[in-house]
């Protein structure tokens, strides 16, 4: 089937420096919006069945971006072969789990599902907890870059930790304190869970607040219910704590005000500095069984040999996977996931074959990498993370796509997490030859910055970046694009709706990728290794981890 694009020039007609700062060989156009739309409408299309992790749309995939890397002219990446395999497993807890929660005077059973949610990370058939003492832990965070840690004067070894959503920035709006409205890594869930394993908790139960998590109690109850995927880790997850949980905010305060607190009193005792965590004088207690799945899924990893500097690595990622068929849907059953995300994936082949083509060849290499079970917990990005191919200490920066806006050139470029790295000096420099200004994203207190894969690289020291197209639309305005976004947020993400639409405006596409382009050329040029700014939670681990570079 052939495709008519509708934006059929060279992108130089959006770059307002582009004729006289191009040198004479960048003049061919060097992306082609109909290139990209092809392989967009191939990869969400019905064939690859909505491209689910360790399903026949995987194959599907699989064969037909290990073939476009290779058109593109990239070499494989992992010892001869293009993908890397990423086993996953699935756990499925008996649905019919309570929490059991006793003191002196009080006791109480809270049903999954309305007043909480249990789940465990551990590979094992049989989960129990049984009479854990309850300790408040406030916010739950270790922060030496902000002398701040929760469980200083507490050893929460086998115990249940309760914790607060979010962190004292956001709580405060304090813009001194942590980041301010910028949610940091310690308000996500994750963080909570991982300090709670760290300091040996036997559970961890986060609060949920609507405003401070950024979404509500139903995001929870679907997110944490039916099959979760995982990892396989050599030691099956024994590491994480047994029970990871949820509790509404009235079965939180009905706990506190059995401990004698409330939970409006509890929050403000957390953001003191001199807080110490709270001994409840309660015990939780659960039992679930889990019916335990392995899958195979894997990666795909393309290599561009740097001529002068082989060892040192700019990845370009995007997620290739979606959420697959749901059999018990009526009508359209396949989530095509054309936005989220055909588009960042077929945005790396085709920066594939742009770098392919330079001339001369890029003097650091570029890693291509397609990676899977984004949308099952940023599985695939954490795999690589954890085994990567070229070293991370080397590893310059990662620049990550995950759903580009298909409405149409803008004049801004939303940058999520804004004021993290000094890369962002380099993404500034090429918007400016753009005519595009960086803003920041609407609600950086939802933490949107840790729900890609970057945010896996990002946590092991690598600076990335990750932005897109933003709503200020060159031809319609703002008011229009922000619409747009609504709709899309509204109708088609995480939808069978999220289709291929021929009628879609490529410009905002090219632009980004002309973007992303510029940021990598210039860093495959350079030796500078940007680092994370001061205030960011990633430079510690950027600092130790680039200290032990040759
Ligand atoms: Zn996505």
């Amino acid at each position: 089937m052939s495709i008519a694009p509708r934006w059929p020039l060279c992108v130089c007609v959006l770059l307002v420096a582009c004729e006289s700062a191009a040198p004479p060989d960048e003049k061919v156009a060097r992306f082609s919006a109909s290139r990209v739309a092809a392989d967009v409408q191939r990869l969400a299309s019905d064939e690859f069945q909505g491209r689910a992790p360790g399903s026949e749309g995987e194959k599907k995939v699989l064969d037909f971006l290990v073939g476009q890397f290779e058109d593109a002219g990239l070499q494989p990446a992992n010892q001869g072969s293009f993908l890397q395999a990423v086993p996953l497993v699935s756990l499925t807890a008996s649905p019919d789990m309570t929490l059991d929660i006793e003191g002196p005077g009080f006791s109480a059973r809270y049903a999954v599902g309305s007043q909480t949610m249990l789940s465990t990370k551990r590979v094992q058939r049989e989960i129990s907890l049984d009479n854990s003492e309850m300790v408040f832990v406030g916010y739950g965070i270790v922060a030496p870059e902000y002398a701040w840690d929760d469980y200083a004067a507490v050893d929460v070894r086998g115990k249940t930790v309760v914790i607060l959503v979010n962190d004292p920035g956001f709580a405060t709006a304090d813009p001194e304190l942590f980041r301010g409205n910028t949610m940091t890594y310690y308000g996500r869930w994750t963080y909570k869970y991982e300090e709670a394993a760290r300091q040996g908790a036997a559970a961890a139960l986060i609060i949920h607040e609507t405003d401070a998590a950024g979404y509500g109690w139903n995001v929870v109850a679907t997110g944490w219910s039916g099959e979760q995927f995982d990892l396989v880790r050599a030691n099956g997850n024994q590491s994480a704590v047994a029970v990871e949980g949820w509790l509404t905010g009235a079965a939180a305060s009905e706990i506190l005000a059995a401990a004698g607190l409330d939970l409006e009193s509890a929050r403000q005792m957390a953001l003191a500095e001199d807080f110490e965590a709270v001994a409840l004088g309660l015990t939780a207690s659960t039992r679930f069984s889990n019916e335990i799945k392995n899958l195979d899924s894997n990666n795909v990893a393309g290599l561009i040999k740097g001529t002068k500097r082989p060892d040192e690595i700019i990845i370009y990622m995007a997620h290739w996977d979606h959420l697959g068929i749901k059999p018990n849907l009526e009508g359209d059953r396949i989530f095509n996931g054309a936005v989220d995300n055909a588009t960042g994936t077929a945005a790396i082949i085709e920066l594939a074959r742009a770098f392919a083509a330079m001339e001369p060849a890029p003097e650091r290499s570029i890693l291509f990498l397609a990676v899977t079970g984004e949308e099952s917990g940023l599985l695939g990005s954490a795999w690589y993370a954890e085994h990567p191919l070229f070293p991370l200490n080397q590893t310059v920066a990662a620049l990550n796509f995950d759903s580009l806006i298909t409405d149409g050139a803008t004049r801004d470029i939303t940058v999520f997490g804004l004021g993290s790295s000094e890369l962002e000096e380099y993404l500034e420099r090429a918007a400016t030859k753009q005519g595009r200004v960086p803003v920041n994203e609407p609600t950086p207190e939802k933490g949107y910055f840790f729900r890609s894969d970057h945010f896996n690289l990002a946590k092991a020291g690598v600076p990335v970046l990750y932005a897109e197209a933003g709503v200020d639309n060159l031809q319609h305005g703002r008011e229009w694009g922000v619409a747009r976004m609504q709709d899309y947020r509204r109708d088609r993400y995480h939808q069978p709706a999220d289709e291929y639409d021929a009628d879609w405006d490529w410009g905002g596409v090219l632009q980004d990728l002309e973007l992303y382009f510029e940021i990598g050329r210039e860093l495959a040029a350079e030796s500078t290794f940007p680092n994370w700014y001061e205030n960011s939670e990633f430079r510690a681990r950027r600092d130790e981890s680039r200290s032990s570079a040759d």
